[in-house]
């Protein structure tokens, strides 16, 4: 297949703002695609070369870019900066260059989807002193064939700014569309949360069906989306959602980690997928010690321990541990356990439609305890009072709150979900506002007074699950320490882009917009209807949105959330309605 064909489609799907039509081009598209390239073709439309839980280490520099196109168009890099600097985008600018220089050129070869994946990968492995320079010329060799189009979506891609807009929703969608019914879109979807890989369901599909589809399983290496909790307002509440009865388990306040163990090797994924197995090596050998099975995946909650008095510390403890250097150090100074809450696999058998007391004494049978891998605290409880009791012990064990999950038989783990099997309740909930919120920046506004000089404010967004978009949903301005000041141009200066990013939805207009990645936790007073956010648009009334009144940052970054994650609009709404049954937060 020609690249070009796939980069006409990009550009099709860029100019369209609506969902709906970006899902009927790709659908299309997908009809034409051999089944030995529909893995790349999705890949590439995300702007990646691999699946979600491969660390993405294309990231060329816009230096490096300018270098690339420099070396192709025959330009001095200085003027090269300059269109760069004036479209905003080095893949325009790209566009532009090459455009010009086709003119004069008689000779080229066409580039074929295959020499881009090869080119592209080759890129990816250049390594070593000269590392730079070697990618510098395979970009410019790709570009030097390239089309204008092409050449706009190959630095891109290489830049890690791909922003054609379809994130994996609608590419599942196009997927439907062109290969199943309409009523098998949940199947192709919980295939993609039990192995968070397009390719693999796309390749599938368009090989073998929906019966292949249905017969992807649970595997080990393959990571799952993790299961989420909903929450309500009060301890009565949840037990009476739970029919009564349920198993309450401690909610420990540490990172979500996600364990991948044969014989032979365990890897440890945190909920974004990013492989912590560096960060937690001591977590990762006992694991593996002390796991009497072939194989398996099992989750847990890694938190920090006070080894002298085996006392739970704070979240901000084992954040050390995330650390890219330094490792051997903060493994000894920050020492962290390892609460096992859930088993997804075990012995070569899928444990995700298993029921919750199952999988639970599945995780006792095939686990042993030791110093620093241990069980969650659970009990069943069968009245408020007993909720409420186990509630005020998980909070004196320095505790967050508890997790109450269902003890039905159709209590499965349903991969990627946020449902009422499992209910969070936490000790700020009696606070008016039920929970924080986990809100992606999207956009800053320059800082004036003592702030001058540095962004004073910052633009958030929750996440629109049916749509895929990000839309505001407060200005957040306090909160923030001056280190976090300080600190926040750098950690937002790779997401900063010259135009409303494509998968942003506002009314209100920074002065700096940011594709959204940075999730920060968020507290507020109250969720009120508003006509300048966009979150929760037409929810509770027409034409309005919903914002957060008198935001402030807790001081959590939520590295550990993907965008995808952060709070959704339907979040917003139902938090909105318990406030306003409430309305005193009693
Ligand atoms: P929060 O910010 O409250 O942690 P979240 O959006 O990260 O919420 P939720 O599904 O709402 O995720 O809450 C569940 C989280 O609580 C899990 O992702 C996990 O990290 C943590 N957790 C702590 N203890 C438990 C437990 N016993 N069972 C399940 N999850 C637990």
């Amino acid at each position: 297949m020609l690249f070009k064909n796939l980069a006409d489609t990009f550009d099709r799907i860029e100019a369209e703002p609506s969902r709906l039509a970006m899902t009927a081009i790709l659908s299309e598209f997908f009809k034409t695609v051999g089944t030995d390239e529909i893995s790349d073709v999705v890949f590439l439309t995300q702007g990646k070369l691999r699946p979600d839980f491969y660390p993405q280490v294309l990231g060329m520099s816009d230096k490096l870019i300018i270098k690339a196109i420099s070396a192709t168009a025959g330009i001095p890099e200085s003027k090269v900066t300059d269109i760069v600097i004036e479209e905003g985008d080095p893949g325009t600018a790209a566009e532009k260059l090459i455009k010009n220089k086709k003119q004069m050129t008689l000779f080229s070869d066409p580039l074929t989807l295959e020499r881009v994946v090869k080119g592209l990968v080759n890129i990816e492995n250049s390594e070593g002193r000269d590392s730079q320079d070697k990618k510098t010329k395979l970009l410019s060799n790709l570009l030097h064939d390239s089309e204008p189009v092409e050449a706009r979506y190959l630095c891109r891609i290489v830049t890690g700014k791909m922003r054609v807009g379809a994130g994996a929703m609608t590419i599942l969608d196009a997927l439907a569309d062109a290969f199943a019914e309409k009523e098998d879109r949940p199947d192709i979807e919980r295939a993609y949360n039990v192995t968070c890989d397009l390719g693999r369901v796309a390749h599938t599909i368009a090989e073998g069906g929906m019966e292949a589809v249905r017969a992807i399983h649970v595997s080990v290496g393959s990571p799952l989306k993790v299961m989420l909790a909903e929450r309500l307002r009060s301890i009565p509440d949840t037990v009476e959602k739970l029919d009564g009865k349920c198993a309450m388990e401690y909610k420990y306040d540490g990172i979500r980690i996600q364990a991948h163990i044969t014989k032979d090797s365990v890897k440890l994924y945190s909920r974004r997928l990013e492989d912590l197995t560096s960060n937690f090596p001591d977590i990762a050998e006992s694991l593996r010690i002390h796991c009497r099975a072939e194989d398996a995946i099992v989750e847990g909650e890694a938190v920090a321990v006070d080894t002298e008095t085996g006392n739970m510390l704070p979240f901000q403890e084992v954040t050390h541990r995330r650390k890219k250097h330094g490792m051997d150090d903060a493994v000894k100074d920050y020492p962290v356990h390892m609460f096992l809450f859930d088993l997804l696999y075990v012995n070569g058998k899928d444990m995700t439609s298993e029921p919750y007391l199952s999988r639970r004494s599945a995780i006792e049978n095939n686990f042993e305890i030791s110093e620093n891998i241990l069980m969650t605290t659970m009990r069943i409880v069968s009245s408020p009072e007993e909720g409420q009791q186990f509630f005020d012990e998980a909070l004196a064990a320095k505790c967050e709150g508890i997790m109450a999950k269902s003890v039905a038989e159709d209590s499965v783990y349903r991969a990627g979900a946020r449902g009422f099997l499992w209910i969070k309740y936490k000790k700020d909930y009696h606070q008016a506002l039920v929970d924080t919120f986990d809100l992606a920046v999207v956009g800053a506004f320059y800082g004036m007074g003592r702030r001058a000089g540095k962004y004073g404010a910052l633009l958030m967004a929750a996440y629109d699950e049916d749509e895929g978009v990000f839309g505001t949903v407060c200005k957040l301005g306090t909160g923030f320490d001056d280190e976090f000041l300080d600190k926040l141009p750098e950690m937002l200066e790779p997401y900063r882009s010259e135009r409303i990013p494509s998968l942003i939805n506002a009314k209100m207009i920074p002065d700096v917009w940011f594709e959204p990645y940075v999730i920060l936790e968020v507290t507020g007073a109250e969720i009120s209807i508003s006509p300048i956010h966009t979150a929760s648009m037409g929810h509770i009334k027409e034409g309005a949105g919903l914002g957060i009144r008198f935001p402030r940052f807790t001081g959590r970054v939520r590295d550990d959330k993907d965008a995808t994650e952060c709070t959704t609009y339907s979040e917003i709404t139902q938090i909105y309605l318990l406030q306003e049954e409430n309305p005193d937060g009693t």
